[in-house]
């Protein structure tokens, strides 16, 4: 199929060939005729399938036509989880609009004010928003919803892990019953149905691939480590690798993220770190470096790395693995983008092993185990179904082993669970949390 048959507007189709896209993705093929019939739509589909294009594409020939209602509000308002993906709608706004006359903005946490404002209070057409910064300017009385035609809830499942439930819910409550809603998530499980049963009308449901089978662009495998010290040298071995050319390093914590690409820096590799505690100036800029090739490695937290579209990270390592089974499929989706081969390595420590449970779960397959010659790990792999749900859990002492010392190790996992808390589960657990972060009290929060 091609774009053509989507029946596109001419513009839009002049502006899609300039991007160089040749054929619609398959979400694009699928979605893109129910957004333009006007129907409300729930879609399965990651970031790296094209799913942004697959609304904006709809919502921009939309704006092609008049707007029946009076009034300057945006006649399309998308929700983000994250600035970062905020930006990147925008810029797909901007790739889409280019032969169109449209106004857009962001208003998103962790920027300014004044320019927000000032946005807020001229005619326009498109809003990219996260949603404690929207909320913020709603409870000020700065944003007229009164002609919003489509509402757009990107990656619906990220926005209700992080607290923003009731955020999302007053937002749509603040917008006419008549728009069209549509809702892009990488899982149509968990609390998703329940946020579309509230806020969409009879919606068409589109379930691309499964998690295995979305991510067969990527050579995946793990590789059993010791410790910290079997960790570097695995990664030094795969840093020699030509075949990579670029790769984004996740570890758990924005200090061990620091400190890594640190260390890496020192022994000559361009290298950078991407975590919350840097402003979004700073976090802009290193992207913009990354994308330009003058970082091969990138260290990030997932907060940070979530939403990152940079087609040549050839390699995601994950040095430390992810405490949510379900960041696992997040990160690897950052290598095999668009059509790309990518490689996507775990190290996985001795303490790791339920989370690996809980990753293959998951994904519904067995990850690859992979040994480098020289650098076997010293003891065999743990028994399967070790920490029984995946979930974190230590394993018990065989009986006769000797108690293991805590080494200062309590204190520095204690850093590790409050970041890890503060980052990205304070929805469920610590309602005064994401009640902050949707005050927009949290910098890496919208
Ligand atoms: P997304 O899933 O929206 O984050 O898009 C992932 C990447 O795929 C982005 O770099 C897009 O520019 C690119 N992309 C989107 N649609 C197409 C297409 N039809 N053909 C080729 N690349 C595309």
């Amino acid at each position: 199929m091609s774009f053509k048959e989507l029946n596109l507007n001419p513009k839009l189709l002049r502006a899609v060939e300039a991007s160089g896209f040749v054929k619609p993705t398959d979400i694009q093929r699928d979605a893109i005729p129910v957004v333009l019939a006007g129907r409300d739509l729930m879609a399965s589909a990651q970031t790296g399938t094209g799913k942004t294009a697959a609304f904006v594409l709809p919502a921009l020939q939309r704006l092609l036509s008049p707007s029946s209602a009076r009034g300057k509000g945006p006649r399309v308002l998308v929700l983000t989880p994250t600035r970062e993906l905020a930006t990147q709608v925008n810029d797909n706004i901007r790739q889409f609009g280019r032969f169109c006359q449209f106004t857009a903005g962001n208003v998103i946490g962790g920027m300014a004010y004044p320019p927000q404002i000032k946005l807020l209070k001229q005619p326009l057409d498109l809003l990219v928003a996260t949603p404690g910064r929207l909320m913020d300017h709603m409870e000020q009385g700065r944003v007229d919803f009164s002609r919003l035609e489509i509402l757009v809830l990107d990656e619906a499942d990220r926005m209700l892990d992080m607290g923003f439930i009731n955020a999302v819910k007053q937002i749509a409550a603040a917008t006419p019953a008549s728009r069209q809603t549509l809702l892009f998530s990488a899982t149509l499980e968990g609390k998703v149905p329940a946020i579309a049963k509230q806020l969409m009308k009879n919606p068409a449901r589109i379930q691309l691939a499964t998690n295995h089978e979305r991510h067969a662009s990527i050579r995946q495998h793990v590789h059993q480590v010791d410790n910290a010290a079997h960790k570097h040298r695995l990664l030094s071995h795969y840093l020699k690798d030509d075949a990579l050319t670029q790769a984004l390093i996740f570890t758990k914590t924005k200090r061990g993220a620091d400190k890594l690409a640190k260390a890496l820096s020192a022994k000559g590799h361009a290298s950078a770190p991407l975590h919350g505690n840097m402003n979004q100036n700073q976090r802009k800029r290193t992207v913009e470096h990354m994308r330009r090739g003058r970082f091969r490695l990138l260290v990030a937290t997932d907060v940070a790395a979530r939403g990152l579209d940079i087609r040549s990270i050839s390699h995601v390592i994950n040095f430390d693995l992810p405490m949510v089974a379900e960041d696992y499929i997040h990160r690897i989706g950052r290598t095999g983008r668009a059509g790309a081969t990518g490689t996507a390595i775990s190290l996985v420590g001795p303490e790791d092993w339920p989370k690996l449970v809980g990753i293959e779960r998951l994904t519904g397959q067995k990850l690859k185990r992979e040994i480098v010659s020289g650098l076997e790990p010293t003891t065999p792999e743990p028994r399967a179904g070790y920490g029984r749900n995946g979930n974190g859990m230590k394993p018990k002492r065989r009986a006769g082993a000797k108690p293991r010392r805590n080494n200062g190790r309590r204190a520095a996992s204690k850093g590790r669970r409050d970041d890890y808390r503060r980052s990205r589960d304070g929805g469920h657990r610590d309602g005064k949390v994401a009640a902050n972060a949707q005050r927009g009290f949290q910098p890496w929060l919208g």
